[in-house]
């Protein structure tokens, strides 16, 4: 078997981190051919120090980069994923940063890889026309890697061709699921990046307890699936054990489940057609005995009522919604707004930033800084 290189952009990171380990489990097929990192350089050293890729990069350049790990080629600042990405050009790119940050990569992984294995939805959410255009052109496949976008890209083989009525994301309902409204509007951070189900990176941790993220994975899966936002339903599955579901027309649904370990749905797409023969915790139906479902309650978590509000308004309103939120989780996770000042900036930020179409990446990259902006400036405005 060909071993595949891959570029693992944002490699210390919670996606990161669980991709090499597969990298680790499975030397024969696949090997880290760029790992790139945004500061933690003690890290990505260690990292670099044990899959000997061929490049390397950093956002922010540390003071020195050790002796021994000058045998890769070394690239630094806010372009070091396109840098590396260029200069070895592998097979796959894993995207794996977080935020707009990842946009340009994914961007240039399309033009230089075969395959691109996306966990970065924010991508997709302010370029998704631009990004699934270009890859339909050079059609290169967009492998996803977030558990729900996975389990439907599983279910979805089974169509033959067959009209899909609905695509159901599941949500775990994030750490506030069952909090009243008061208490939920002064949540502290620890209570949020307490998720009850799965351990992820910071920013991600918040969007669920938000709901922001289901909101950013609705307009993903819109992209990665062409559906429309009115055919696509959340269903609040405490278990996180059905990772997401498939409506035919004939009224069948189908679903994927698994334990919740990123690594099914992260190997799935490394090894893509194939299955790796990981060993995962078996699903024991006997032990979970009971798989509950409830509708999403907009009430308490407004936010993903505007997140479906920016797919159907589409242009700008997408990149607006995501540039205000990433504003709004960095000023909440630093301590500078409560909670439930979130989303207040969302719906500020989609009253506020004008409507216009969005022909360019040039266009995304404006309309995010126009989405800041005002998101800043509320939140000036408010404390
Ligand atoms: P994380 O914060 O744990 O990791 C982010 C990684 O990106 C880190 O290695 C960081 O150093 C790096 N990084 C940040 N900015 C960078 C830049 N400009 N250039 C290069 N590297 C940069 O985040 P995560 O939880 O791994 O999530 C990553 C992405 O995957 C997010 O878009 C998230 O929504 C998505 N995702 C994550 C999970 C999960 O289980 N963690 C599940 C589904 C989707
Ligand atoms: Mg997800």
């Amino acid at each position: 078997m060909k071993q595949k290189t891959i570029a693992i952009l944002g490699a210390t990171g919670s996606i990161g981190t669980q991709a090499l380990d597969l990298v680790r489990r499975y030397p024969d097929r696949f090997s880290a051919a760029c790992l790139t990192a945004n500061s933690s350089s003690e890290k990505l050293f260690a990292l670099v120090r044990e899959f000997r890729p061929q490049a390397a990069g950093m956002v922010c350049e540390p003071e020195a980069i050790p002796e021994d790990l000058r045998f890769c080629q070394w690239f630094f600042g806010p372009d070091c994923s396109v840098e590396v990405l260029k200069a070895v050009k592998p097979d796959a790119a894993l995207c794996a940063i977080t935020g707009i940050a990842g946009l340009d990569a994914v961007w240039t992984a399309l033009d230089v890889c075969s395959q691109v294995l996306l966990a970065n939805k924010e991508a997709l959410v302010t370029g998704g026309d631009l990004v699934m255009e270009k890859a339909r052109r050079l059609n290169k496949p967009l492998l996803p890697v977030d558990s729900e976008h996975s389990a439907i890209f599983q279910c979805l083989q089974a169509a033959q061709g067959n009209p899909v009525r609905s695509l159901l994301l599941t949500a775990s309902g994030g750490a506030l699921r069952d909090w009243p409204k008061e208490k939920i509007d002064s949540a502290r951070v620890e209570d949020v990046l307490r998720h009850p189900t799965w351990s992820m990176g910071r920013k991600i941790t918040v969007d669920c307890a938000s709901m922001v993220n289901k909101g950013l994975e609705i307009i993903e899966a819109h992209h990665l699936f062409h559906m429309p936002a009115e055919q696509i339903q959340v269903v609040v599955h405490p278990q996180s054990i059905i990772h997401s579901m498939v409506e035919f027309e004939d009224g069948a649904v189908l679903a994927q489940l698994g334990n919740p370990d990123m690594r099914g749905p992260i190997g799935y797409a490394m090894a893509y057609p194939q299955r790796l023969p990981y060993e995962a915790k078996r699903l024991s139906f006997a032990e979970i005995a009971n798989l509950s479902f409830a509708a999403p309650d907009l009430t308490r978590f407004p936010a993903l009522g505007y997140a479906i509000e920016a797919l159907k308004a589409g242009g700008a309103m997408p990149i607006v919604l995501n540039g205000a939120n990433e504003e709004a989780v960095a000023a909440f996770l630093d301590g500078r707004i409560p909670f439930g000042r979130i989303p207040e900036i969302l719906r500020d930020a989609l009253d506020r930033v004008p409507q216009r179409s969005v022909s360019s990446i040039a266009d995304v990259y404006q309309t995010d800084a126009d989405a800041r902006a005002c998101a800043l400036e509320f939140i000036r405005r408010n404390s």
